[in-house]
């Protein structure tokens, strides 16, 4: 690996006279600490690097999401990173903060080019995925929203298109002040 630091770094104790040096991993791009004759000779900072060196395309899917190796980031776990993550705080130029998510646009899970990604709070990220026919609460699609709302006028009774879609009154009410499906 290449030697980031000039200068050694001190033996640890005095009864070795072994010096550390700090290098750069070329796969994961981080910079370790390690025995200077190791790390010169060695080509990655860890075996899983290897792995992944030797194989790049290697790409785990756990739940629809795509993982890599990052076996130094503070969040990983077994090694792996969400490659999602990955991108997305190399986006922003820093980590993810708790409480932070990464959003797909396009709602393709394993997509994860930057333009898909969007870096927002869980409680923005929930209210996203619960909205409209993703709220099992909903009575009404989407359609049947936008329908409602272009054929109401001043002068139609909200109870009568409530009849006529089999919902309640105050659904009808709801919908067309914009108290619910607000995002249409
Ligand atoms: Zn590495
Ligand atoms: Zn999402």
């Amino acid at each position: 690996m290449k030697e980031v630091s000039k200068r050694w770094l001190a033996t640890d104790t005095n009864r070795s006279r072994r010096s550390y040096s700090k290098f750069l991993c070329p796969v994961c791009g981080q910079v370790v600490v390690k025995r200077r004759s190791g790390g010169l000779k060695a080509k990655t900072c860890s075996v899983h690097c290897k792995k992944q060196q030797s194989n790049p395309e290697r790409v785990c899917y756990y739940n629809g999401y795509a993982r890599i190796i990052k076996p130094k980031h503070p969040k990983a776990h077994n090694y792996m990173m969400k490659r999602s993550v990955v991108v997305a705080e190399s986006k922003l130029g820093r980590y993810l903060e708790d409480g932070e998510v990464v959003h797909h646009t396009n709602g393709i899970k394993d997509d994860d080019r930057p333009e898909n990604l969007e870096v927002m709070g869980i409680s923005e990220h929930h209210r996203l995925h619960s909205r409209g026919i993703n709220n099992k609460a909903a009575k009404l699609t989407t359609e049947q929203v936008l329908e409602i709302r272009g054929k109401y006028r001043p002068g139609i009774r909200h109870c009568d298109i409530a009849k006529e879609y089999g919902v309640c009154r105050s659904t009808i009410s709801l919908v067309l002040n914009r108290k619910h499906w607000r995002y249409l």
